[in-house]
């Protein structure tokens, strides 16, 4: 099928060299001229496990393409999709302006009955948005669907390639059928697709990610009891995890999500539920608790130390989680914020994440490896846990810091270990 597919961020991409690898004739476009120069180049513009290989291999046979000009993409396009981004606005809505702009130069370009599906995570009711801005430019036939996006930063091209569900939302049945088509390459077994409508769509992936998050925020309000009354959250997760209603994954406490989609799309369904006089008490709680958690690392520093005034705090780990370069909302930047406004002097060390963080001007110093940001630190905080930081030297650690004082922001380090080898061991939640 011929697919246009318009913004090549970490959805945009990973769809488009996803669909061209299952035979699919794929033009990706992005507004952004430099992003589409380095993709003809074949670089990817982020850091994606497999998604270099994939677009490479599948831009070497021609059947990915990439440019900023829309209306010739979609002009040669019988499925359009949309993959721009949809920020936090001042309120907490969702930003539409790069859809609702995107759905423009996308009506304007028709060149014959065209699907046009939204793949970015946009508040109930977008499609009928949509729908009506492709209307009043548009001078052939078009249908709307919501075909949102579940895939993970770090897994993205596994997600995409062996997705656990396709959801569709639409009211057109040839919308549907194409859809259907599509993913028939995608999916074996055709019950993993669900089609619904529209708005009941957009909706599934806010509840996804508010149930994500929710557990997240769960375990991390647990943790805190577990610090007070002398629990351990290790246990406590493996303990309901084994419970088949729960199910052990996304039960770790840590230092508070991050990312470009929870919080943000956190913020965006409360404001849709206000909007609707509809109460979401558990979801405003999920966020109030991740506001929390995002402090109590810092909070940890400022017990131990009293001051930290004049302390050298390394941090490990700064992507907002392994495996990517991506620092929307990550914990590790409130933390520098925290620890430099009371006085500590901040290095930290990404794996690589450290330009992006670079780029953000703020407080912390960078450095080029793990062991050289512990140089004379008074402590060391795990905030990401990259598989190269998840089993450190103790030995060697000792020697370089100033003070032996460890703080296990994602709990994967021995509190054994390291208190035999002289280190103050802070987890979370854990003795
Ligand atoms: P991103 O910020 O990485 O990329 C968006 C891209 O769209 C940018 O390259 C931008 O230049 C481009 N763009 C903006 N307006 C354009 C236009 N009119 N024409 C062409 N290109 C345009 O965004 P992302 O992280 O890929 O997220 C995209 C959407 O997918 C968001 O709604 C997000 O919530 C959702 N989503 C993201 C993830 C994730 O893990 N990142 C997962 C699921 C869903």
């Amino acid at each position: 099928m011929k697919i246009a597919v318009i913004g090549t961020g970490y959805v945009g991409l990973v769809t488009g060299a996803g669909f061209s690898d299952f035979g699919n004739d794929v033009m990706c476009v992005d507004i952004d001229e430099s992003r589409i120069t380095k993709l003809r180049n074949g670089e990817v513009p982020f850091y994606e496990p497999g998604l270099p290989e994939l677009v490479r291999r599948n831009a070497a046979i021609g059947r990915l393409r990439f440019t900023s000009n829309t209306a010739e993409a979609v002009a040669n396009s019988e499925l359009v999709f949309i993959a721009v981004g949809t920020p936090s606005g001042e309120d907490g809505s969702a930003d539409l302006s790069y859809v609702l702009e995107a759905a423009k130069q996308i009506g304007q370009s028709l060149s014959g009955f065209t699907v046009v599906i939204t793949k970015s995570t946009v508040p109930v009711g977008t499609a009928d948005r949509v729908r009506e801005v492709l209307a009043a430019v548009a001078s052939k036939p078009f249908a709307v669907a919501s075909n949102p996006e579940f895939l993970k930063e770090g897994d993205a091209v596994n997600d995409f390639l062996k997705p656990a569900r396709v959801i569709v939302g639409t009211d057109d049945p040839r919308a549907a059928e194409r859809l259907r088509e599509l993913y028939r390459g995608v999916l074996r077994t055709s019950d993993r697709i669900q089609v619904m409508d529209l708005r009941s769509a957009e909706l599934t992936k806010y509840a996804a990610n508010a149930m994500l998050a929710t557990r997240i925020s769960f375990m991390n309000e647990l943790a805190r009891l577990c610090d007070a009354v002398g629990g351990d959250i290790d246990a406590i997760r493996k303990g309901i995890g084994a419970d088949p209603r729960i199910g052990p994954k996304f039960l770790f406490a840590g230092a508070g999500f991050g990312g470009s989609c929870f919080g943000k799309d956190i913020r965006a369904l409360l404001h849709t539920a206000d909007q609707y006089d509809v109460q979401l008490g558990v979801v405003g709680a999920v966020e109030a608790a991740n506001e929390r958690q995002k402090r109590l690392l810092g909070d940890l520093l400022l017990r131990h130390f009293g001051s930290l005034r004049g302390k050298r705090i390394a941090l490990w780990g700064l992507a907002f989680k392994p495996e990517t370069d991506d620092i929307r909302e990550s914990p590790a930047l409130a933390l520098i914020e925290q620890l430099h406004d009371a006085g500590a002097e901040v290095v930290g060390y990404d794996p690589v994440a450290m330009p992006n963080v670079a780029a953000t001007g703020g407080p912390a110093t960078l450095v080029a490896n793990a062991y050289e940001a512990a140089l004379g630190a008074d402590a060391l905080v795990l905030v990401t846990e990259w598989h190269e930081l998840r089993a450190p030297d103790f030995s060697r650690l000792k020697t370089v810091m100033r003070q032996p004082v460890l703080v296990d922001g994602r709990n994967v380090w021995s509190p054994t270990e390291a208190r035999a080898k002289g280190f103050t061991y802070f987890g979370i939640g854990r003795p």
